[in-house]
């Protein structure tokens, strides 16, 4: 899919700067990325070109491989579902390590991991999550929206509906922020 879109994006609209380099650069590029190098230090390694923004437009507007997607976006800090999700699975696992405990008669370890376990929701909590149900919600919601924009890209009926969606749901300004942001991809008609 995000090479499909890579594809078209350099067809019709402005030609990417990571996507219009030789295949081995661009690979080079996006894996260096993965393994949590900064998009200021790739881009200095190749004498600034492309350049960061491009770099960074080329990983917001979904041009990398599907594979590495998920992994650069956790590394550059893009992917704040990730941390969240990420957040939500230790707080669970040290809950799960106090029952354990518990049960074990191993006090010490009930209340390290009792202790762990309020460091990760209090963490949850300074993100602005009551519970850990809000925080698995988020998650979802991200995701399915995160898929319908990138069906939307690449079918503007989709993008209408959606619009249009956004605007009777009273959120026009929502509705601005996507349009502006498929209009980026000058991908409106098929
Ligand atoms: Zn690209």
């Amino acid at each position: 899919m995000a090479t499909t879109i890579a594809v078209v994006a350099r067809r019709v609209g402005r030609p990417c700067g990571v996507c219009s380099l030789p295949a081995a650069t661009r690979e080079w590029v996006e894996e260096s990325l993965a393994e949590g190098s900064s998009i200021s230090s790739v881009s200095r390694q190749l004498g600034l070109r492309p350049g960061r923004e491009s770099i960074a437009s080329h990983m917001k507007g979904g041009h990398l491989r599907a594979d590495l997607e998920e992994r650069v976006l956790r590394h550059q800090g893009l992917d704040t579902v990730s941390i969240v999700g990420r957040i939500t699975e230790i707080a669970q696992g040290h809950r799960q390590t106090v029952l354990e405990a518990e049960e074990s008669g191993n006090g010490n370890l009930a209340i390290r991991a009792r202790d762990a376990e309020l460091r990760a929701l209090g963490a949850l909590a300074a993100a602005g999550f009551d519970t850990e149900r809000d925080a698995q919600a988020q998650v979802l919601t991200r995701r399915i929206a995160n898929a319908a924009v990138t069906v939307a890209k690449t079918d503007s009926a989709v993008a209408d509906a959606l619009l249009l969606a956004l605007d009777a749901a009273g959120h026009p300004d929502v509705a601005d922020l996507l349009a502006i942001e498929l209009s980026a991809n000058e991908m409106g008609t098929p």
